[in-house]
């Protein structure tokens, strides 16, 4: 982009955020990213690159008013939002949260949650990670007999894109028993060693919250909820609780739903569970804002999608005139 076009697009842009600036006021906008690599990126799901993301980071501080989470609540109870209020939050616990996303959050002062699933911190990885390696790894050239699917080739790399993205998504929506026996079938069908470590360590996660990130928690195997039994489902609520607690030595008062749409991957019975264990909020994947009238235990969160930063940056500013809780 040259620099004329720059100049333009800033003017543009500090109008517009002008304009709407003042109808976004009591109003925080919580942004939710996965992962960051600063390398090959061969994953399928929510990556983007360490360039975007540093552009991205660097204009939000610029261009609004970055909070923490614990600070946008606090804001939130004395009904005092202030304009273009952002929040930044990161899910799952992947390795990157460390080496890569805090120090750029650091750099530039921002305080971002970071929502853990933590059976990664013992096992290096989590279910999807399993799928991915077993798929990319093996020798094999073909999936076959597996859950009922067509046969699959993976002889090439987008066919083992494609292959991965199949069996993800049949998994994904399994109980985690069943699940766990799924994986467990491809990886002896595929003859293959799916071990990693590009999960979080308990001195990774100790560090960042010494560095003044939110740690939060996102249960221990990052089961849709709905379809877990109650027991279940608390079960993986507090663990996930208990073990960061017992990591940063103090309460960790915060939790993400993992997938996140309410009614469809959780419903009432988990707030009341996340009530009982003494969580402060609960986070979800339903677009809307953090307002004053919102419910702390389904607080939507909205992330635009566009790579470019100017776009980005006008649908961030457009998402604050849209009607609060427009998911509901
Ligand atoms: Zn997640």
């Amino acid at each position: 982009m040259n620099n004329l076009t720059t100049r333009v697009e800033r003017c543009f842009f500090k109008l517009y955020r002008r304009v709407i600036g003042s109808s976004a006021r009591n109003r925080a906008t919580i942004l939710n990213f996965h992962r960051v690599f600063d390398g090959v990126n061969i994953g399928v799901g929510d990556f983007i690159s360490r360039d975007e993301f540093v552009l991205k980071m660097e204009f939000i501080k610029k261009y609004f008013t970055v909070l923490s989470l614990p600070e946008a609540l606090e804001c939130y109870r004395e009904k005092n939002i202030p304009s273009l209020a952002v929040i930044i939050t990161i899910d799952d616990g992947y390795q990157d949260s460390y080496s890569v996303i805090t120090p750029i959050l650091e750099s530039l002062g921002i305080q971002g949650a970071f929502f853990i699933a933590t059976e990664g911190i013992d096992n290096g990885l989590l279910w999807n990670d399993k799928i991915r390696n077993a798929i990319h790894r093996t020798e094999k050239l073909e999936v076959k007999n597996f859950l009922g699917l067509p046969c699959q080739e993976i002889n090439t790399l987008s066919n083992k894109q494609s292959a991965q993205k199949s069996i993800h998504n049949l998994c994904k929506y399994m109980t985690l028993e069943s699940r766990e026996n799924a994986i467990d079938e491809l990886i002896e069908l595929l003859d293959v060693d799916v071990s990693d470590d590009m999960f979080l360590t308990a001195a990774n996660i100790l560090e960042m919250h010494n560095a003044g990130m939110t740690i939060g928690a996102h249960t221990h195997k990052h089961p849709i909820l709905n379809l877990e039994t109650n027991e279940n489902a608390y079960l993986e609520i507090s663990q996930s609780k208990d073990i960061l607690e017992g990591i940063i030595e103090t309460s960790v008062d915060y939790f993400a739903y993992p997938n996140g749409k309410y009614n469809e991957d959780f419903n009432q019975s988990h707030i009341l569970m996340l009530k009982e264990l003494g969580f402060k909020a609960g986070l979800t994947t339903n677009w809307g804002s953090l307002h004053v009238d919102s419910d702390l235990y389904a607080i939507p969160r909205y992330t635009p999608w566009d790579r470019d930063v100017f776009r980005f940056g006008i649908r961030l500013c457009h998402h604050f005139r849209k009607k609060a809780d427009y998911w509901r």
